[in-house]
């Protein structure tokens, strides 16, 4: 990683000339397997309103963490329930709660707001959605220490099928996802995590994976188990079949925007391993210039390599080989949420990658979520002018950019079984970037 704020020399330095430098908060990461003891060591409290929805929760996490009440502690972990809550007036003792127990938080710990969409009446339904800038605000008082704080919204799931969700968001693999609304809907999954590896058997596409966010993935799916084919250009020949020999994996070596590349990508596959469990559509290029300044060229390769190839790829796999309960993940950017100067090639393609997930999750049995980094440590954003890299990084929450190893970890999840209440989701990977905020 580049970012000199980081290295404890510049920390040393700025600390002892006391330089007003803004030194982000050290992340605290885990990248270990998915397990069931992953927050055992947490101390975390429920607060807010008491009903059907804390009182599972209260079940859920019992044995997986250090649930309490002892005020004298400093949390780790704070789930703030706000299900139920109607009236504009009932927030305040809601507010009140949460003032108490905000200035009780560790460092690096994870707030997360529950809500349920609530359809009763207009205000109901109002104060519920209040509670998405509640959170959006509040990540970005706790950024300096670390802290992240999520809300996750429940439209028809009930506690028991989205608990090994909250574990993820409450565990230290998402330390870099902050300040962001997750929509979580009835799934079938079990409420623990096993502790065999957790996609075994499973047979794992990551385009564009020899080098930064898709070897990272790769990694991560391979440590779950997968058997990962690691898709890339010619020219990547040497990372891409280094990382298929580390990981035990294939490399299959195209490119992606190549006329009959899905045909051969998915004969390569069906031949060799019969079906198709996780793909991650990841290639993704930038050829930057203003709208005005812009070639035809710039303009579609960037549209062909990072949304038409993942259209051709995936609906080809639609038509012949995902196996059941198959899971796609599009890396999109906060870039196609918020736009950025001089890229509207990129952007377009990249709303363009979060809608067609959408779209997946609607029209098939296939699970369909987008991944849209912030500022994150690869070679794509390391060639960027020194005054743009501090931007991304700085211009955030938690003051730094992430690593690719933050948005695999994210991916990771998505593909697993563990993610089955979210479908048709886009979850910024981003540090709470004011950028696209
Ligand atoms: P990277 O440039 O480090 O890696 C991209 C990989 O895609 C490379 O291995 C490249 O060879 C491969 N690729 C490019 N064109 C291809 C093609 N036509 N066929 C096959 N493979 C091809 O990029 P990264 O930073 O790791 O980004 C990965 C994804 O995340 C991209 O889609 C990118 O747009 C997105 N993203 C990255 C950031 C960031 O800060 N790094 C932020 C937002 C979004």
């Amino acid at each position: 990683m580049s970012d000199f704020l980081q290295n404890p020399l510049v920390k040393q330095i700025a600390k002892a000339m006391n330089l007003p430098l803004p030194i982000p908060a050290l992340l605290i990461r885990n990248h270990q397997p998915f397990s069931d003891t992953e927050i055992e060591h947490k101390k975390i409290t429920i607060i807010g309103n008491e009903n059907e929805i804390s009182k599972s929760l209260h079940k859920i996490l019992n044995t997986k963490c250090i649930l309490t009440t002892e005020y004298e502690n400093k949390f780790d972990g704070i789930i703030l329930n706000a299900t139920g809550i109607q009236t504009v007036e009932d927030t305040t003792d809601f507010f009140k709660e949460a003032q108490r127990l905000v200035l009780k938080i560790n460092k690096n710990a994870r707030v997360l707001v529950l809500t349920k969409v609530d359809t009763t009446n207009r205000e109901s339904f109002a104060v519920q959605n209040a509670f998405e800038g509640f959170t959006r605000a509040l990540s970005k008082e706790l950024g300096k220490y670390g802290t992240t704080a999520n809300h996750l919204k429940i439209t028809n799931a009930i506690p028991e099928n989205i608990a090994t969700s909250i574990l993820f968001f409450l565990s230290d693999k998402s330390s870099f996802i902050t300040g962001q609304v997750i929509e979580l809907n009835a799934a079938n999954t079990t409420t623990s995590i096993s502790n065999n590896q957790l996609l075994a058997n499973k047979i794992a596409i990551v385009t564009g994976g020899a080098r930064g966010i898709g070897a990272a993935a790769a990694h991560v799916l391979h440590r779950e188990g997968a058997k990962v084919i690691i898709v890339d250009v010619p020219q990547a020949s040497d990372d891409a079949n280094a990382l298929a020999y580390e990981i035990n994996g294939e490399a299959f070596l195209i490119d992606i925007t190549q006329n009959d590349a899905a045909e051969k990508i998915q004969k390569y596959v069906l031949e060799k391993f019969g079906k198709l469990d996780i793909l991650v559509n990841n290639a993704g290029i930038t050829r930057d210039k203003t709208l005005a300044k812009m070639s035809e060229q710039q303009w579609n390769s960037v549209l062909q390599v990072n949304l038409k190839a993942t259209i051709n790829l995936t609906e080809q796999f639609i038509k012949n080989g995902f196996a059941e309960h198959a899971k796609v993940v599009g890396l999109a950017s906060i870039s196609g949420i918020a736009g950025n100067v001089g890229q509207t090639n990129y952007s377009a393609s990249k709303a363009g990658m979060i809608g067609y997930m959408n779209a997946i999750s609607k029209t098939t049995s296939v699970y369909a979520n987008a991944v849209a980094p912030g500022f994150i440590e690869t070679k794509m954003t390391e060639s960027l002018p020194l005054f743009v890299k501090e931007g991304g990084r700085r211009l955030s929450t938690l003051k730094q950019g992430g690593l690719p190893a933050d948005v695999a970890e994210l991916i990771g999840f998505l593909c697993s079984p563990l993610s089955d209440g979210i479908n048709g989701n886009c979850i910024r990977v981003c540090g709470g970037s004011m950028i696209g905020a």
